[in-house]
């Protein structure tokens, strides 16, 4: 059986010490042998030089990095060039994204979708990258029927995309669902999970409605009850995770993407209750 296809996201810190603090994360995760640490890229290149350098910082440590792009706002040229220093970098793997624009900023930019992205990847480059995209097992926000979010999933795995990774859900039944549909579309492309870790209630349910995740009534109202106890949180949302976890696995799911928010703990123990350690 293929090895399950494993992935810790990071966001890249912006001051040293945030920096110290995710190598020391890192170093304990790259324990775990995942394909790869994915590092986020602000809409807009907004976090250009920081992810760049979370990610060559990756690459130093001789593990493999798969940098987000993200290319609402962005220019061709700009892109290229972003590109041209990941393959210099003999980075093989991207994650290929529109963005979202912080509110007040023009959209411009010559791009308009993620499947515009990918397939500007392909022309610039070739088979270099293994290009990851985004899908959304409840629908994205902005999208205007399940049908047409489907459709545009398509468009983007059909201009060269080789997998995905899903937006955090935590109704396992919405994953299988999106799923059975792409297969009766003829995506074959691996759909992995992924996983939202939660350390917060408030954060949770901001996150939530921005990215149109839903959470259970029965969640929210144990999280809710917790107040500001935040180790029955952890403790909850650590329980919560692992049955997600295992029933995607145990269900066929191809591997597991963890958004692991640069703290390690929760993975390390996560992947001790699978039984995925060794
Ligand atoms: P698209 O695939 O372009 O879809 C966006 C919307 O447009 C959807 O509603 C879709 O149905 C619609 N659409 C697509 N094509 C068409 C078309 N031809 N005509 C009409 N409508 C169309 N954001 C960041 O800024 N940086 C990151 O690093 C980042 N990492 C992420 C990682 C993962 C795994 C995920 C799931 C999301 C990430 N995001 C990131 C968030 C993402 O940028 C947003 O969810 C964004 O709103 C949509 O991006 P997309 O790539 O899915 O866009």
């Amino acid at each position: 059986m293929a090895r399950p296809l494993f992935s810790f996201e990071f966001f890249p810190p912006k001051t040293p010490e945030g920096a110290s603090k995710l190598s020391e994360v890192r170093s304990q995760l790259a324990a775990l042998h995942p394909r790869f640490f994915s590092v986020t890229y602000g809409a807009g290149g907004s976090t250009r030089d920081y992810s760049m350098a979370t990610v060559l910082d990756i690459r130093q440590a001789g593990l493999d990095a798969a940098p987000h792009l993200s290319c609402i706002g962005a220019s061709r040229d700009s892109l290229r060039s972003v590109l041209a220093e990941y393959q210099q970098h003999q980075i093989r793997h991207i994650i290929a994204l529109r963005g979202d624009l912080p509110s007040g900023m023009a959209s411009g930019g010559e791009f308009r979708y993620a499947s515009d992205l990918v397939a500007f990847i392909r022309e610039e480059t070739g088979d270099w990258f293994n290009i990851e995209v985004a899908a959304y097992p409840e629908v994205h926000p902005q999208a205007q029927s399940a049908e047409e979010d489907l459709r545009h999933f398509k468009t983007k795995i059909d201009a060269g995309a080789n997998a995905a990774i899903t937006q955090y859900f935590f109704n396992a039944d919405a994953y299988f669902a999106f799923v059975e549909e792409c297969l009766g579309l003829g995506i074959t492309a691996p759909i992995i999970p992924g996983i939202m870790p939660i350390a917060n209630y408030a954060q949770l349910a901001r996150f939530s409605d921005a990215c149109g995740a839903e959470i259970p009534r029965w969640v929210r109202k144990r999280l809710e009850g917790y107040h500001d106890d935040l180790d029955s949180i952890r403790a909850f949302g650590l329980d919560l995770i692992t049955d997600l976890s295992a029933r995607m696995l145990q269900q066929g799911a191809p591997g597991l993407h963890i958004y692991t928010m640069n703290q390690s703990a929760v993975t390390l123990e996560l992947w001790r209750r699978l039984g995925l350690n060794t």
